[in-house]
């Protein structure tokens, strides 16, 4: 007998000629996520299978990782056993004693066709023999608690159940964008959802050390790992905006300050991204959710940096984006209560309907290129 894991990837198969480098990056990205775990990679026509060693009790945590793996879209676990009758039935019945299911189905498929015993004839004779050996037990075909599917290859092939994946294309398969991770809901589950078309993340956090704590910065550094849990890796930039905040305070008017802020955040961002070779920004925005969320706000904001700002939550209610942050499990980091630099210099008033001369001419008051210089040099980067 022997254990494997099969994986289905579903929009990856309709990619045409790109087809294999789909499917090479899903190989990769399987092989990292189950670093640590001995297994074998086999591609098998339209889907992936992966070998177990069965003693080593390691195909549950495999499973849990292989379920954040973009580009998968559900899993099995899968018995392999001699194409004999017998030996199904036998295996068949240890499944069912070891998951105790009320009720149960049986569906089989014979791609061999030299195997004696047609598929209607296996389904009722291991049915048969299941419901003779366990008391109690019930055969549902509509809505079994176990569906035990039995399908005759090279050898026989028992799997039990389906578990669903992330979905989406292997990271690494869309280039590059870089996210503005700030440590709240929101961000995350932007990063989330552009990495899921199979986007490389590196993310820029912003800090205004002394003013934020070592403890908001670790909340970051945790938020990023539980991405990087799907994505495999991610490089964390930790700006300094310090300075910035304190030389905008100094001359310009309080209302403004968030919105020059977030400005100096894109440009640091679109310097970073040129630097990191990445093609486009990331953030958390929602329409109309805080002051610097209303449209005039995205076009002041926008008009500083010449690439694509992608903002994936944008037409997504709160409600809807706690309920993402709970799935991919940021939501629990995020209601931390640590201090943020963008609310720690909140004005009372702030400004909800920029115009983009105003801002300009207050940003002629600043050193507005050696700031951003510095502030990119300083940085501190952490690979997680
Ligand atoms: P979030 O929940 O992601 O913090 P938010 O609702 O608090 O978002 P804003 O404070 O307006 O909204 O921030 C909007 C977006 O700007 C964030 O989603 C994030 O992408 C970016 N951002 C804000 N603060 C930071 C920060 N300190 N570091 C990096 N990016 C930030
Ligand atoms: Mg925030």
């Amino acid at each position: 007998m022997e254990e494997l894991i099969l994986v289905r990837y579903g929009e990856i198969a309709l990619k045409g000629g790109n087809r294999a480098f789909f499917i090479n990056q899903l190989v990769r990205n399987i092989r990292k996520a189950l670093k640590g775990i001995e297994h074998r990679i086999i591609k098998d026509r339209g889907r992936i299978l992966i070998e177990m060693q069965v003693q080593s009790g390691d195909t549950e945590e495999a499973v849990n990782r292989l379920k954040k793996v973009f580009g998968i879209v559900s899993l099995s676990r899968v018995i392999k056993v001699e194409k004999n009758l017998d030996t199904i039935k036998q295996r068949a019945l240890a499944i069912v004693a070891e998951q105790q299911p009320a009720t149960f189905k049986v569906e089989s498929r014979r791609a061999d066709k030299a195997f004696p015993v047609n598929s209607p004839e296996i389904c009722r004779q291991v049915g048969a023999f299941i419901l003779e050996n366990c008391q109690g037990i019930r055969v549902d075909v509509h809505r079994p608690e176990l569906l035990i599917n039995i399908e005759i290859r090279d050898k026989a092939y028992i799997y039990m159940g389906m578990e669903q994946g992330s979905g989406g294309l292997p990271t690494g398969t869309s280039g590059k964008s870089i996210l503005l991770l700030s440590g709240g809901i929101d961000s995350p589950v932007a990063g989330w959802m552009v990495a899921k078309r199979g986007v490389e993340l590196e993310a820029i956090h912003f800090h205004s050390f002394p003013y934020t704590s070592e403890r908001a910065k670790q909340k970051v550094i945790d938020l990023a790992r539980v991405l990087a849990g799907y994505t495999g890796g991610i490089g964390l930039h930790m700006v300094s905006l310090t300075d910035i905040q304190s030389s905008i305070n100094r001359h310009c008017p309080a209302e403004q300050s968030t919105i020059l802020t977030r400005r100096f955040m894109m440009k640091i961002a679109g310097k970073i991204a040129e630097a990191e070779k990445a093609l486009a920004l990331i953030t958390g925005e929602s329409l109309g959710q805080v002051a610097s969320q209303t449209i005039e706000s995205i076009y002041v904001t926008d008009s500083c940096v010449d690439m694509p700002v992608f903002r994936p939550l944008l037409g997504m209610d709160k409600v809807e984006i706690i309920n993402r942050a709970r799935n991919i499990d940021t939501y629990e980091l995020s209601i931390l209560p640590y201090e943020d630099c963008c609310t720690l210099f909140l004005p009372p008033h702030p400004e909800t309907r920029p115009r983009l001369e105003k801002i300009l001419q207050s940003e002629s008051h600043l050193e507005v290129r050696p700031l951003i210089e510095q502030a990119v040099e300083t940085r501190e980067v952490l690979s997680i």
